[in-house]
């Protein structure tokens, strides 16, 4: 799968699954500029261990909620850049509550978070990769969007709506040589799911056919063939990658 050379930018990259696909882009030859919230640490040893390695990778401190901060973001990288190839929002959060509980900011927190920033960077890439006509769009979805527990509304609502805004944005963007598709993570482990791990470990596993919790390095796998040259007739589409957790076999 070809990146070499590509420019991405990619949301919540210090930490998780983005640290993930942050490593394989920039493994694969990719000049890569990340977004993280606030956990400097976190996304410092990230870049250390990139350009340890000799890779360019660049960490950019910004609330991906905000869409004058995206704009921000998307300036910063074409001025050292010039162009952007791919973008990967991936940054998300869980606020978890039964409906009859959940409070009005658990809701707009994971909207704003999980859906309202993927508007917010792919409308600012949108005028960029039209005009480079090329550009891979890959957003982050959950199998949360199609199989719910109770206590995650506002989380499914979320995703649901990723995978709806993906599939439309990838008809417009068809003819300009963009795509734009969503991977759907099963149980990764990541700091996201610890609590859950802890809880039930492997009571998960034994509803999982591949008996283990996903790895950020398998979705990265996912996100790369999105992201890649090689893929330029997929758009619209949604991966699931769960170990086969929703195939409902068991
Ligand atoms: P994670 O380990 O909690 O990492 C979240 C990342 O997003 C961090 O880099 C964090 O930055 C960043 N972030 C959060 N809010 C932000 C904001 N307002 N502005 C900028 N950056 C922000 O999460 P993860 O488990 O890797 O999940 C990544 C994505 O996969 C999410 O969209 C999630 O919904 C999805 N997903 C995860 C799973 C799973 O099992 N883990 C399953 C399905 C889908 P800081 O480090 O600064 O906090």
């Amino acid at each position: 799968m070809t990146v070499e050379g590509r420019i991405a930018l990619v949301t919540g990259g210090s930490r998780g699954i983005g640290r993930g696909v942050v490593e394989s882009l920039a493994r694969g030859g990719a000049r890569v500029a990340f977004v993280y919230a606030s956990n400097s640490a976190a996304a410092e040893e990230v870049v250390a261990a990139m350009q340890a390695e000799g890779h360019e990778c660049w960490a950019i401190q910004a609330d991906v909620r905000s869409k004058e901060a995206a704009d921000n973001v998307v300036s910063q990288v074409l001025e050292k850049w010039e162009r952007i190839d791919i973008l990967v929002n991936n940054a998300g959060i869980i606020r978890d509550g039964l409906l009859a509980t959940m409070d009005a900011q658990q809701w707009q927190d994971v909207i704003d978070t999980n859906l309202t920033s993927v508007f917010n960077f792919c409308q600012a890439v949108t005028r960029t990769m039209m005009s480079q006509r090329y550009g891979r769009i890959i957003n982050m979805s959950s199998v949360a969007a199609d199989v719910s527990n109770p206590g995650q509304a506002n989380y499914a609502a979320s995703k649901g709506g990723v995978e709806g805004f993906t599939r439309c944005i990838a008809t417009e963007l068809a003819r300009r040589g963009i795509t734009a598709n969503a991977v759907a993570p099963g149980f990764i482990e990541t700091d996201m799911t610890v609590a859950v791990v802890n809880a039930a470990g492997n009571e998960i596993k034994k509803k999982i056919p591949a008996r283990r919790l996903g790895r950020p390095d398998d979705i990265a796998g996912a996100v790369m063939y999105f992201a890649a040259d090689e893929s330029s007739y997929v758009t619209g589409q949604v991966l699931k990658v769960d170990g086969g957790l929703t195939l409902g076999g068991l």
